[in-house]
C-alpha cells in the first residue's frame, strides 16, 4: 500500500478516532457546507423532523465519516455505520433499519457499491419510511408494508455519478467536499499535535500541510511518521527542517507526489509524448486499478494543474514537465 493513498491504512484506525472532530465548530474546513449543515440542523431540531438525506461525494479522506458522526451528535442521535459492499442481501438492510431508533443517522460509505436488490429496498425506506415486505412465492405472493423509525441517510462516494439517478434523487442535501487549503491543513495537523502530545513549529505544520495532498488522513499520517524522525534525529521538536528531511525520506516530494504519481507523469510525458493516452493505458504503465487513478491520483494531479481529462485522454501540462524536471513535449507547446 501506499505511504500517500488517501484510503485508510491499519495504522490510521487506532489515531482515527482520536483525531476526529466532535462537533461543527470543530470540523475544519469545508466551509460552505458547515454553514449550510448548520442551518438545516437547527431547522430540523426545530421542527422535530429527522434531516433530509445527504449525499456527500469527493475523493477519499476528507472527511465525509467524520461529518456524520458530527451530523449525529449535533442532532443529538445515534450514528450507525455500514458501507454499500457489507450489505449483501436485502434483509441485511432490512435489519439494519428496523433497529434504528427514531431520528437516528445512517451512513453508508461507499453507497454507489449497494447491489440493485438492496437499492430499491432503500427507495421506499428513504422517501416514505417504510418498507415492502413481499412475503410467499409465486400466485400466492403478496407485499405487505413495514414502516420504519424516521431517519437521515447519509451516503457517501467517491463521484457522484457512479450512483443510479433514482437514488440520487431521493437525498436532498448533496454536497462535493474539496481538498483542504494548506492554511486549513495546518490548523489540523496543529490541532492533531496537542492531542497527540507532539510539539510541532508552525513551519514544520506547514511543511506537512503542503505535501498532505489537500487531505487531512494524510496530513495525520504524515504527522505521524515525521513526529518518529523527530524523537530520532533531533529532540523531538517538529521544526520545518527535521520536516523536509523526513519527508524527503519518505518520498514526499514538496507538492506531495509520491514514487506513484511521478511515475505516472514520467510515462505520461516522456513515453506518451504529454499525451493524449487513454486512461487504461496511464494505468497499466504504473500497476495501478483505472479506479484508483480516476478517484485517487487523477483529481489530486489535475488539482495541482499537472493533468487535464481531454475527450481523447489524458494530457499533461506544461507545470507538470517543469515540476518534474523534464523537456516539454512539442505537442504540449502551445
Ligand atoms: P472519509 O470518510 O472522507 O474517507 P474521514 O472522515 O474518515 O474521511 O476523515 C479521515 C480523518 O481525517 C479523520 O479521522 C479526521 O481525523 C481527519 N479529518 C477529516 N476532516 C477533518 C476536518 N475537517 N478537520 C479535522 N480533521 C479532519
Amino acid at each position: 500500500e501506499r505511504m500517500m493513498t488517501s484510503a485508510t491504512r491499519p495504522e490510521d484506525r487506532e489515531a482515527e478516532w482520536s483525531l476526529r472532530p466532535r462537533t461543527l465548530r470543530e470540523y475544519i474546513g469545508q466551509d460552505k457546507l458547515k454553514e449550510n449543515l448548520t442551518v438545516f440542523i437547527q431547522a430540523a431540531l426545530g421542527r422535530r423532523e429527522p434531516l433530509d438525506h445527504v449525499l456527500l461525494y469527493g475523493p477519499p479522506g476528507l472527511g465525509k465519516t467524520t461529518l456524520a458522526q458530527i451530523i449525529a451528535t449535533e442532532l443529538g442521535v445515534q450514528l450507525r455505520v455500514t458501507s454499500g459492499p457489507a450489505i449483501e442481501r436485502p434483509g441485511d438492510l432490512a435489519a439494519i433499519l428496523t433497529n434504528l431508533q427514531p431520528m437516528d443517522v445512517l451512513f453508508i460509505d461507499e453507497i454507489h457499491r449497494l447491489n440493485r436488490a438492496v437499492e430499491e429496498v432503500l427507495y421506499p425506506a428513504m422517501e416514505d419510511y417504510c418498507l415492502d415486505i413481499v412475503i410467499g412465492k409465486g400466485p400466492a405472493a403478496r407485499s405487505i408494508r413495514i414502516d420504519l423509525p424516521r431517519f437521515t441517510l447519509v451516503g457517501a462516494t467517491t463521484r457522484a455519478g457512479m450512483l443510479t439517478s433514482p437514488l440520487r434523487d431521493r437525498f436532498g442535501v448533496i454536497h462535493r467536499l474539496e481538498y483542504y487549503r494548506p492554511d486549513e491543513l495546518e490548523f489540523i495537523i496543529l490541532r492533531a499535535a496537542s492531542i497527540l502530545g507532539v510539539t510541532v513549529e508552525t513551519d514544520g505544520a506547514r511543511e506537512i500541510a503542503l505535501r498532505s495532498r489537500g487531505t487531512p488522513r494524510i496530513a495525520n499520517r504524515l504527522l505521524k511518521r515525521v513526529r518518529d524522525y523527530a524523537q530520532v534525529l533531533s529532540d523531538g521538536v517538529v521544526t520545518a527542517e527535521v520536516a523536509q528531511e523526513a519527508l524527503r525520506r519518505l518520498e514526499v516530494d514538496p507538492r506531495g507526489l509520491d514514487t506513484t504519481d511521478q511515475r505516472l507523469l514520467e510515462a505520461l510525458i516522456r513515453k506518451f509524448a504529454g499525451g493524449p493516452v487513454g486512461v487504461e493505458t496511464l494505468a497499466a504503465s504504473v500497476s495501478e486499478s483505472v479506479d484508483t487513478i480516476e478517484d485517487v491520483v487523477e483529481p489530486y494531479l489535475m488539482q495541482l494543474g499537472f493533468l487535464n481529462r481531454t475527450p481523447r485522454g489524458r494530457m499533461a501540462t506544461v507545470a507538470a514537465c517543469e515540476h518534474m524536471g523534464l523537456p516539454v513535449p512539442a505537442g504540449l507547446m502551445a
